[in-house]
């Protein structure tokens, strides 16, 4: 594959060397056991430094059996570590990414964010299986001893709100320490972010998310930064891609084969999905905020004062990257490509928030997000800790024309029945 290929070729084309039959579409292989060869003279028995050489696919050993490697799954890793721009894992989902992350660093100290900057619960989950301590600020980690081979767990954007924060300070802050930086970079999948040209040692990603793009596959990616890696291969150390991979035998949180075939159908639209659900985010948000904040005289459309009386009634706040004030240049940095395509609102009352779900059309009143469907979620429905007047909404790639009258249409039957 030449070198240059732009990612939206990439995503159509980096596994083409795998594509072994005269399918276009990939095939679905289901089998967990594949036969060795007749050819006596290749027939060798397992040695340790065969089991994996690299993510380079041409030097890997054909599949024995699932837990190990599968073909499906396994064109899905070599598209995503185009696209991610570092050596890629896949597992069943993205807490067992984050899992295999934690049982591999090992760390005495992972500093994670509370409160307000918490985050994804079920990583705080994950961690409370370990009893590991949260933290978010300096003082926090010189208390715990946050030092040389801990972790900084950070997610941006942030669910749920869709706030980005800033990674080069936060791997700035981590290296100082000898700890890595660990960026959960689910709700900013590329295009929109590049995590590792930003200081990141290891990305993770809930695949379920954006890679997969339809609802309906869990998938988990953790991939390692590629500077590092080649370092390590100069330095002759093992890589982390192949301890991962080692450890992923053992842990058995693979992929299924079948989600890695929905994975390969996905990530050929990556991008065209990712792009339009990032602008029609950002055009929702920019359309509710300046009703927030013109009272009663919007110039584009003729019901325009009525529409901000609608929204000014029934939303207290909305949140979202591009409303970010203190983002300045490291935010442009960082999502020179548009920004995640979730973000929040807060309701005027609980009971509304409670409410408006119910009463829209073309968004799911269901918990998760990354999918072409319009969500909306009370978010008190799955996250115990969170505001009782937040609705997370993730974006689909529906007309946002429609989107807007939907929500408006929605905020108009919430008044009408106070
Ligand atoms: C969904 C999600 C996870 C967990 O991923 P699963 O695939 O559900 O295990 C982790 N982090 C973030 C930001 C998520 O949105």
């Amino acid at each position: 594959m030449a070198p240059f290929h732009h990612p939206a070729t990439l995503a159509i084309h980096a596994d083409d060397k795998l594509n072994d039959s005269t399918d276009v579409a990939p095939v679905i292989h289901v089998s967990t056991t594949f036969r060795y060869t007749n050819d006596l003279a290749h027939l060798n028995p397992v040695a340790d430094e065969d089991a994996f050489e690299s993510a380079d696919i041409s030097k890997q050993p054909s599949h024995v059996y699932s837990r190990v490697t599968a073909p499906t799954t396994t064109r899905f890793e070599q598209i995503l570590s185009k696209l991610l721009k570092g050596d890629v894992l896949a597992y069943s989902c993205g807490l067992s990414a984050f899992h295999a992350e934690l049982t591999f660093l090992n760390p005495k100290v992972v500093a994670i964010g509370k409160d307000e900057r918490g985050g994804y619960h079920g990583c705080h989950g994950v961690l409370n299986l370990y009893q590991r301590d949260l933290f978010a600020d300096d003082a926090a980690w010189d208390a715990a001893g946050l030092g040389s081979g801990d972790v900084v767990h950070m997610e941006t954007p942030l669910n749920p709100t869709g706030v980005a924060y800033n990674i080069s300070e936060f791997a700035n802050r981590a290296h100082r320490r000898g700890a890595y930086l660990s960026v959960d970079a689910t709700f900013g999948p590329p295009p929109l972010q590049d995590p590792f040209a930003h200081g990141a040692d290891i990305v993770m990603h809930s695949g379920t998310k954006y890679f997969g793009g339809h609802s309906d596959m869990l998938c988990g990616v953790l991939a390692v930064n590629p500077e590092q890696e080649r370092e390590r291969k100069a330095q002759g150390q093992e890589t982390w891609w192949r301890g991962l991979s080692v450890d992923r035998i053992f842990l058995g949180s693979v992929m299924g084969s079948l989600e890695g075939w929905l994975g390969v159908r996905s990530l050929r639209t990556l991008e065209l999905r990712v792009q339009r659900q990032s602008e029609n985010a950002t055009e929702l948000v920019s359309w509710l905020d300046a009703r927030m904040k013109e009272p009663g005289v919007v110039a584009d459309t003729e019901t325009a004062g009525d529409e901000g009386e609608v929204v000014r009634k029934s939303v207290g706040k909305v949140m979202h990257a591009s409303l970010q004030k203190n983002g300045g240049d490291w935010l442009k940095e960082q999502m020179p490509n548009g920004f995640g395509p979730v973000f929040s609102l807060t309701m005027q009352t609980r009971e509304m928030a409670r409410r408006l779900p119910s009463k829209l059309h073309l968004f799911h009143h269901a918990t998760s997000l990354g999918g072409v469907e319009s969500l909306i979620e009370w978010r008190k429905m799955s996250d115990k800790g969170v505001d009782d007047k937040l609705l997370r909404i993730s974006v689909g790639v529906e007309k946002v024309e429609d989107l807007k009258m939907d929500l408006l249409d929605g905020f108009k039957s919430l008044l009408a029945e106070l």
